[in-house]
This record gives structure tokens, C-alpha cells and sequence, in this order.
């Protein structure tokens, strides 16, 4: 997707509405309009990259300070008793615009959702994954 047609640079540029909440030179955040929990805010920096694997360190570093602030924000405009901060990177994990954005979601004891829920490994696996990463990494 090039940035003339993305959903968020046109809301940052002003061209669609959105419920604004934050706004300063880099980063904007406003309400999701399918929010998982009412108050549901997306994080989201003015500089479009796709995800986690093309942002800059630059818009990285700047995006969890402001993520922390909505959070706040959103905890007590809310009245949030817990807050999950998420992230989809492609397809695969979910994403459905791309462009880099953080969930900022309010949470509430029994408010129905379930998160995901972790599987063991086989025997060996855990160790082998943690090598071909440590690979990687290199
Ligand atoms: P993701 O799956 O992480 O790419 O999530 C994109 C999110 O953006 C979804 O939760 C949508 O509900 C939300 N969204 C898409 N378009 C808009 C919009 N115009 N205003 C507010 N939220 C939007
Ligand atoms: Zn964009």
C-alpha cells in the first residue's frame, strides 16, 4: 500500500475525520472505530512505514513514550483497570492497515475477552527455536 492511499496518512493529513484524542509533531492517536473495549485508542506515528520491520529506530523510539501517555490517559479517562498494548506486524498477525500503529486497549475484569493461550513444545523445539533466532540475530 503507497501512502496516498493509506487510511491513516489521510487522517493525519486531515482529509478523514477521526476522534482525535493526542496529537504533537510526530505522532497522532485517536479512537478505533471497532474498538475491542469502548476508549480503544491506536497510537500512531505521522512518518508512514509499514510495520515493526521497515519503521526507523527514530519512530520507534518515540512511539512507546506517546503509547504510554494515551495509555494513561486512556486508563483513567476510561476507567480502565488494566490496559493491553498491542502491535499487529502483516497479514498473518492480524494487521489490516498498514500503517505502523500500537493498540492502546482498555481492559476490565470479567469484560469478556480472552487472550490467546500459549501451547508447550515438543521435546527439544524450545531450544532449537531459541538457536535458529540467536542465528538470526546475528
Ligand atoms: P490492525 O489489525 O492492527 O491493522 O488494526 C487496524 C485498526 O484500525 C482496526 O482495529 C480498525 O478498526 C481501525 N480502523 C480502520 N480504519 C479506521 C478509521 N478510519 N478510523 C478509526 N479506526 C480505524
Ligand atoms: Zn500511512
Amino acid at each position: 500500500m503507497t501512502e496516498e492511499h493509506c487510511i491513516f496518512c489521510e487522517i493525519i493529513s486531515g482529509a478523514i475525520p477521526a476522534a482525535v484524542v493526542y496529537e504533537d509533531d510526530g505522532t497522532i492517536a485517536f479512537l478505533d472505530m471497532m474498538p475491542v473495549n469502548k476508549g480503544h485508542a491506536l497510537v500512531v506515528p505521522k512518518k508512514h512505514s509499514r510495520n515493526i520491520f521497515d519503521a526507523s529506530h527514530e519512530t520507534l523510539a518515540y512511539l512507546m513514550p506517546v503509547a504510554q501517555k494515551i495509555a494513561r490517559a486512556v486508563q483513567k479517562g476510561t476507567g480502565a483497570e488494566g490496559i493491553n498494548i498491542h502491535m499487529n506486524n502483516e497479514p498473518a498477525a492480524g494487521q489490516a492497515v498498514f500503517h505502523i500503529h500500537i493498540h492502546v486497549i482498555p481492559r476490565f475484569h470479567k469484560d469478556g475477552i480472552t487472550m490467546w493461550k500459549g501451547r508447550p513444545y515438543l521435546d527439544g523445539e524450545m531450544q532449537r527455536l531459541a538457536s535458529q533466532i540467536k542465528t538470526a540475530l546475528r
